[in-house]
């Protein structure tokens, strides 16, 4: 998002926004506020589908609010989307590369339109302060839009190659990289914009027909994108929006032969069956996950602590520790342990939580019940086995009293503790002494997942800890954020190890590429 004073919306540069931002903000909030509790379906061939069974759609921070009244879909529904999304596949994928690139970019053009509509709604749905919801709306935008300049900076996929040397004849070669069918997406609650938005846009741009199925805590964010598509232009059948429970509509989706490719992005533990499941199917299909972080914060002896205390916390905390990229272990130097401690502890007192529409909060409720729980069960293991220096709470009185709120929490534990190794995914950062910068990035690296990390010190070691640590996606001295608030075309986003598949990140040069299979064609004539 831009504004007259070239205002740019990052998560990088969205802590001191223009007042036009809240102004334009509180406006759709109020006109959303006005508007709630409606019926939304879901979009199968073009058409709204209501199902017999209803999921409400709650606003954490007060859980008497109802959203709006979405479909709890079933296998019959996924049967019938993915025959519109097989019957649509080879009109969409002989439509010229350049007509689908207009599409999504009108797409994006019309969810820039209703950029304020859409962050009040993924704030109230998800529980998203305001300006990281404009900011997954702006994501999203950027992401659809860098599908299309990677398709127009590759003229489509289409190369000559080198010419056979064969006497007497020409033979010319080229390559051509074509859409699989029928593409599924399957996305998480916590960036229902960016994580439905861009995996769908790319499959789109490269030709494949998309079903895609939200987090059922987040159904109404991804029907935007849905209507925006819709509205752009794309045709019926093209794009299909699902909801309902990822166990009976989602499992059905990965039973059916009729899909072709997937993009799962949420849980290790769900990701890992998806895979075993989807490799069930008669051959080997495109499989691109997304998976959870467990990301490590190193710090050197030669840090400036408020640099590193700020991106810590900002890290930590930002959408309430919910986000595969938050900074959810700290690995600090002896020399500067107490002095960073006690700074990240000091900074952390000072987060503002409650209403996330609230432009003075910072920290919202978690989104669910079982979020509320688990962050009290990993709080008295904490205290159990190590020492909680600040949180460790749970919020109840007054304004609290409807929503899930969770006081954001510092914790000691001793090395080898099961936490330090487990995404916990609530507000919840445990913080550890080392003795040297090789035994930090020992511990850094001892977990399954990969996914972002961050360090604090000097030049030289920085290289040395971009050389060492194994993740897709890792920051250094960096006070924005310690391992969250990458932007594509800026720091493309993927995981190694146990937090991602393809070894090619969102939002990057290769990432488009993974929507398609390269096809040769070899032409001989005669000299
Ligand atoms: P979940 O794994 O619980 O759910 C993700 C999606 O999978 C939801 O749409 C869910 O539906 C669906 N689902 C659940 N079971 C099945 C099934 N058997 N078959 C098909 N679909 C299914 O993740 P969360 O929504 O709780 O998101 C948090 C997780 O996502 C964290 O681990 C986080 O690290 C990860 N994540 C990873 C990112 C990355 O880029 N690497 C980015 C963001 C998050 P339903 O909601 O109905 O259960």
């Amino acid at each position: 998002m831009t504004t007259e004073n070239s205002f740019k919306l990052t998560y990088a540069t969205m802590f001191n926004p223009p007042e036009e931002l809240h102004q334009q903000f509180d406006a759709a909030l109020a006109k959303l506020k006005a508007n709630l509790g409606k019926e939304h379906g879901m979009i199968i061939d073009g058409k709204d589908i209501f199902s017999q069974e209803k999921i409400e759609n709650r606003f954490p921070a007060n859980m008497d609010v109802i959203l709006g009244i979405f479909q709890k879909g079933t296998a019959e529904h996924a049967h019938a989307a993915l025959a519109t999304a097989r019957k649509a596949f080879p009109g969409w994928s002989h439509t010229p590369w350049q007509e689908r690139v207009a599409l999504i970019q009108k797409a994006a053009t019309l969810m820039e339109e209703r950029i304020y509509e859409m962050g009040a709604v993924m704030a109230m749905e998800v529980g998203k302060n305001r300006m990281e919801a404009l900011g997954d709306v702006a994501e999203t935008i950027a992401l659809f839009r860098y599908a299309c300049t990677r398709m127009e900076a590759n003229n489509g996929f289409v190369a000559e190659m080198g010419k056979d040397p064969l006497v007497g004849y020409v033979s010319e070669n080229t390559s051509v990289l074509r859409p699989y069918g029928v593409w599924l997406v399957i996305s998480p609650f916590n960036f229902p914009g960016a994580l439905s938005g861009g995996p769908a846009a790319s499959a789109l741009v490269a030709g494949n027909t998309i079903v895609l199925k939200p987090a059922s805590d987040t159904p109404w964010t991804s029907r935007i994108i849905a209507e925006c598509l819709r509205d752009a232009g794309v045709p019926a059948g093209v794009c299909n929006y699902v909801t309902g429970s990822g166990s009976v509509i989602g499992q059905a989706l990965i039973d059916s032969p009729e899909v072709d490719g997937v993009t799962f992005t949420g849980s290790y533990d769900v990701g890992m069956k998806i895979f075993r499941d989807f490799g069930m199917g008669r051959w080997v299909r495109p499989t691109i996950l997304e998976l959870g972080g467990k990301n490590p914060v190193i710090v050197s002896r030669h840090v400036d602590i408020e640099t590193a205390a700020t991106g810590i916390v900002r890290s930590a905390f930002g959408l309430q520790g919910q986000k595969c990229s938050a900074a959810s272990r700290v690995y600090a130097e002896a020399p500067i342990y107490d002095a960073l401690v006690s700074r990240v502890v000091e900074l952390t007192n000072a987060l503002k939580i409650g209403d996330p529409t609230d432009r003075a909060n910072t920290l919202g409720p978690v989104v669910n019940k079982s979020s509320y729980k688990d962050y009290q069960e990993f709080v008295s293991e904490l205290r159990a086995s190590g020492k909680v220096l600040t949180g460790g709470k749970i919020l109840t009185d007054g304004e609290y009293a409807k929503g899930y709120f969770c006081a954001p929490t510092i914790a000691e534990l001793p090395y080898g503790h099961r936490l330090w190794k487990h995404e916990m995914f609530v507000p919840i950062t445990t913080v550890g002494k080392v003795h040297s910068l090789d035994e930090a990035m020992k511990l850094a690296n001892d977990v399954d997942y990969g996914l972002t990390s961050g360090f604090y010190g000097n030049d030289e070691e920085a290289d040395w800890f971009f050389d060492k640590i194994e993740a897709g996606v890792n920051y250094s001295n960096r006070s924005q954020g310690a391992t969250t608030g990458a932007w594509p075309g800026f720091q493309p986003f993927g995981g190694w190890k146990g937090s991602g598949s393809s070894g090619k990140n969102s939002g990057g040069l290769h990432y488009l590429q993974l929507y398609m299979h390269e096809q040769i064609y070899t032409r001989v004539r005669k000299a």
